[in-house]
């Protein structure tokens, strides 16, 4: 049985950042990417993670290998493989990170049993492709397990963990202890914000490296106001546009169209073309707080303004390593289908077609650019790329006051921070006031797009790649 996917990211060309990057910005990424291939030579970068398609790390793993491979280091990407125990448990480490439960199982003995059983094949299938002078960079609770194996082989071994909790509960701590003796191993991880470290880890081993969005990608280029109201109406989404003109430029720089529809579960139809929309864009997943943004949208938005919601994420067939989100799915229609029938035809539960991963971001490109203010109200939340995503569109974002949205807006400036994710009212007061007063909204949104022009780019965070592998094999020459 294969044990691993490939995926394959293309090469794209690092340079054309020097269209968005500031001039000191650019002399600094250009210079890098003149040494880049010298530094790498003879080493391949392999990322091994557990899904190559949903969420955030799959997003920015493809860009970012792709940019690196233009700059001439050959960077590849493996999925692993596990049985649905496995993922069972990996989300129940996930869910820890985050301070949460989630399905109230134990994280013991027998549990870490199935999760290395699980890796075991593909450390195998790895151990065959990876050479001694290579460097792993292993990604998330998934990968952990593979630390020591990868030890054996690579001459560097990285973890790089996605997610975290601002102020580590009980439960976070019992998913350290089913991974650190994994992790402690690795020569350096990476967390996205300082207050997600382990306690225990080694402080020298340890760096900051927030995520990042890519300017040019389907979800995020420039779209012509045609091309959103097209795409939306061949999405079924927004009524209006011509969904001939649902264009988009694929990563590889081939013309893309949007032709599968999004499936409006719990019924519903396309928005008129000059409707208001609130929208959040997230995997299906309680974290995400999808039945708080729809309760505090009717009881708190919906009475005050004429805006409807759209609650978009991905078919939930599609992603393999989240066992929950048809679940969550599930209870969201539900509690979709118990609203007064008036409050319902302003919520659209939107599932996007995920056949064509580059149509699925347009589509989610197209509506984010189209929303008057994008939500992300997060109960936990690693970093939140849907919250640069939004910003970078130049829209005011309304987020939960919570892990890496933090670092992303500066609260009343560049986007409005609710301080109690569970305070419906607060988070109602923000988007009503922003949908009341275009004016501000509109600055913020400028704001909201310089910021992520100065620190949430590619560039910054290959730079950042590059001066923590450059170390490691500096370090490892001289001693
Ligand atoms: N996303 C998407 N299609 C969907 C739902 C989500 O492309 O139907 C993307 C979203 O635009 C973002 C990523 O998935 O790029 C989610 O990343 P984030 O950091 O917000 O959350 P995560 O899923 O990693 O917890």
């Amino acid at each position: 049985m294969a044990a691993l996917t490939k995926v394959e990211t293309g090469v794209f060309d690092p340079r054309r950042f020097k269209e968005v990057l500031s001039a000191e910005a650019w002399a600094a990424f250009s210079e890098a990417l003149d040494r880049a291939e010298e530094t790498f030579k003879g080493r391949t970068i392999w990322n091994v993670n557990s899904t190559g398609k949903g969420g955030g790390v799959a997003e920015m793993l493809y860009s970012l290998l792709a940019y690196a491979m233009g700059a001439g280091v050959d960077a590849r990407w493996r999925v692993i493989e596990g049985n649905p125990e496995f993922f069972r448990i990996t989300k129940r480490v996930h869910n820890h990170l985050h301070g949460s439960p989630g399905d109230g199982g134990r994280l013991g003995p027998e549990e870490h049993a199935v999760y290395l059983d699980a890796l075991e094949p593909n450390a195998e299938a790895l151990a065959k492709l990876v050479r001694p002078r290579d460097i792993v960079i292993l990604h998330d609770p998934q990968t952990a397990g593979l630390v020591a194996p990868m030890k054996e082989v690579a001459d560097f071994v990285v973890w790089r963990c996605h997610v975290g909790l601002d102020v580590p509960n009980d439960i976070a701590r019992n998913a350290w202890d089913f991974l650190d003796e994994h992790v402690d191993r690795a020569d350096a991880h990476v967390f996205s914000r300082k207050e997600f470290v382990w306690l225990g880890l080694a402080p020298e081993k340890t760096v900051i490296i927030p995520p990042s969005i890519d300017a040019f990608s389907p979800k995020n280029q420039e779209l012509e106001r045609p091309s959103v109201e097209g795409i939306l109406a061949a999405s079924g989404l927004v009524e209006g546009g011509d969904p001939g003109l649902a264009t988009f430029v694929r990563a590889g720089g081939q013309p893309g169209l949007v032709r599968r529809p999004a499936d409006l579960v719990d019924g519903g139809a396309a928005l008129a073309a000059d409707a208001r929309i609130v929208t959040q864009v997230s995997r299906w997943d309680r974290l995400k707080d999808p039945l708080g943004v729809m309760l505090g949208f009717a009881d708190h938005i919906a009475p005050r303004t004429d805006a409807h919601l759209v609650l978009a994420g991905p078919a939930v067939e599609a992603i393999s390593d989240d066992p929950e989100g048809a679940e969550v799915l599930e209870e969201v229609r539900a509690a979709h289908s118990r609203m007064p029938p008036d409050v319902r035809a302003r919520i659209l539960l939107a599932a996007l077609p995920m056949d064509d991963s580059e149509e699925n971001a347009a589509i989610v490109n197209a509506l984010q650019r189209r929303s008057d203010v994008v939500v992300q109200k997060s109960i936990a939340e690693g970093f939140g790329l849907t919250v640069a995503e939004g910003m970078w569109k130049a829209r005011p974002v309304v987020a939960s006051r919570i892990g890496g949205i933090q670092d992303q807006i500066v609260d009343g400036v560049s986007g409005v921070l609710v301080s109690d994710p569970g305070a419906l009212a607060e988070y109602g007061a923000a988007v009503t006031g922003l949908l009341l007063d275009p004016r501000r909204a509109e600055s913020m949104g400028f704001e909201a797009m310089n910021r992520v022009r100065t620190e949430f780019l590619g560039p910054r965070h290959l730079l950042q790649y590059l001066e923590l592998l450059s170390k490691l094999m500096q370090k490892a020459t001289a001693s």
